[in-house]
């Protein structure tokens, strides 16, 4: 050993326990003192280009520093240039807010360490109870299968796999791979990018999920759902799964999912909903019963860190029948050969439900998050939210320069800048180049999307803290950047 200090673990010694305390209540204090005064801060500014060098041209730290060196850095080069989510302002994405009790449960789960993957430990009860009340605020029986991941992105795709592994010798296909099975699923053309990526990494192929239409109200078409299927199958292929959307990303339309269970039914499909953001309507009363036929589902992808408030990341996957869950997953030889006591018992472990071995302890920050704010009061911030969107909608209805671009179900509203003076190419520049100056301007952080060709301007109030004056503010500041280029009143 050529150190002349000997090595003791990383834990502070000594004295250094104090220093260690006081710097984590300092830390603790910066954050909670950050969310008071959110709503005078930018929603959103760009990270200097003085920031951005210092972290592409800092080496590697070979000789430690402390800790108080390490957070000022955050205070300074992090912390101000967020991507905005926790800001009243911020409107352009299905981003959720967060609470202070999920960063602070996120902090207990750190400091316990805990793995998921598997073992016979407290932590794993906490994610089987969290998964069970989800299962049924969500229609499911309490018997349901689940798992948390990253997102819905992940969730579906679990989904996928399980379904496919559903089909007629379904699980042979786990050894011999998906090559030369003619196995197709639909779903709508507003569905999320992700479905059609679970496909593609399924090894179906992106080409095997079929993308209905959709009918006037931006939900998918079921006549056409059906001709599709009875298409597919006398061309030779095998239709296994068909997923429908509670809460579309572009404009929150929620599919008819009813009619689709019961072609679901009719056809011998897998039934799956996407309700990344939207299932959480199923906690306001108002909502639940657009959302009765998830109890007809046969699996469901949400996010708790959408619409539930919850700290990035947590998403969610519920299968109704356990078994089929775990057949898709469980490696046979690991699965038998757990023990029936002692650290090693427990099983079906989550391992045996999904991709990941080692896995957080993210259920912890969704225990915190219901058991702080119950059902009830999240089911109200929901129908808050949808009543800011509604008053959305209402302002642009009275705005001449403006114009609704599709009906406001749930907390989305898709908008658009017009003018006789200028032609559809001209206000799609223009709808786009007044979105980058709001979100510029710090004020507010609209997005885009494309609705029928068209680029429109779309604001999601998914932010617990979002209220009315915030989406005027943001509707001032749309028809100002277009003044500024000169946008000429009708
Ligand atoms: C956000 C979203 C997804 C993807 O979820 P992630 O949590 O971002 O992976 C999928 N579907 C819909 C409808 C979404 O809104």
């Amino acid at each position: 050993m050529t150190d002349d200090k000997q090595f003791s673990s990383l834990d502070p010694q000594g004295e250094e326990w104090e220093t260690l305390r006081a710097e984590g209540h300092r830390m603790l204090d910066m954050m909670v003192d950050n969310l008071m005064i959110l709503r005078q801060q930018p929603v959103w500014q760009p990270t200097p280009e003085t920031v951005r060098q210092r972290f592409r041209s800092a080496p590697v730290p070979k000789n430690g520093g402390s800790l108080e060196d390490f957070t000022a850095a955050f205070q300074q080069d992090v912390l101000p240039y967020g991507v905005g989510n926790r800001h009243p302002g911020f409107m352009g994405w299905v981003h959720g807010g967060g609470t202070a009790p999920g960063m602070l449960a996120e902090m207990l789960a750190a400091g316990l360490n805990a793995n998921l993957g598997g073992r016979d430990h407290a932590p794993v009860e906490v994610e089987r109870m969290v998964i069970r009340w989800a299962a049924t605020l969500m229609g499911f029986p309490e018997t349901a299968s689940g798992l948390f991941v990253t997102g819905s992105s992940l969730a579906n795709f679990i989904a996928v796999i399980v379904a496919s592994r559903a089909v007629k010798d379904g699980l042979a296909l786990r050894r011999s791979g998906v090559g030369g099975r003619p196995l197709v699923g639909y779903a709508a053309r507003s569905a999320h990018g992700c479905i059609s990526r679970a496909f593609d990494l399924a090894g179906l192929g992106s080409d095997a999920l079929r993308l209905v239409p959709l009918d006037g109200a931006f939900r998918m078409d079921i006549a056409a759902l059906q001709n599709m299927i009875t298409a597919d199958r006398s061309a030779g292929f095998q239709p296994f799964m068909v997923v429908g959307t509670a809460g579309t990303v572009d404009v929150g339309a929620i599919d008819p999912l009813a009619d689709i269970a019961t072609i679901a039914e009719a056809e011998g499909l897998w039934f799956h909903v996407d309700g990344a953001f939207g299932a959480m309507a199923a906690l306001s009363p108002y909502y639940r019963p657009a959302l009765a036929a998830l109890e007809k589902a046969d699996s469901l992808a949400f996010d708790f860190h959408k619409w539930a408030q919850v700290p990035y990341d947590a998403g969610c996957v519920i299968v109704r029948d356990p078994i089929r869950h775990a057949a898709a997953f469980a490696q046979t030889l690991s699965y038998l050969s757990r023990e029936d006591r002692g650290l090693a018992a427990g099983a079906p472990w989550f391992c045996d439900l999904g991709p990941d071995l080692s896995r957080g302890f993210r259920a912890l920050k969704v225990w915190a998050t219901l058991s702080v704010y119950g059902t009830r009061e999240l089911g109200r911030m929901v129908d808050h939210c949808c009543a800011v969107a509604r008053h959305l909608a209402q302002r642009v209805e009275r705005e001449p320069d403006l114009e609704l671009m599709a009906p406001v179900t749930l907390d989305i509203v898709c908008f658009r800048l017009r003018s006789p003076d200028l032609t559809n190419e001209e206000l799609d520049t223009l709808n786009a180049e007044v979105v980058k100056d709001v979100q510029e301007s710090g004020i507010a952080a609209p997005s885009t999307t494309r609705i029928n060709e068209r680029l429109v301007v779309r604001a999601a109030i998914v932010n617990h803290r979002t209220v009315n004056d915030d989406v005027d503010r943001m509707v001032d500041a749309v028809l100002m950047f277009a003044r500024q280029r000169g946008l000429r009143s009708a």
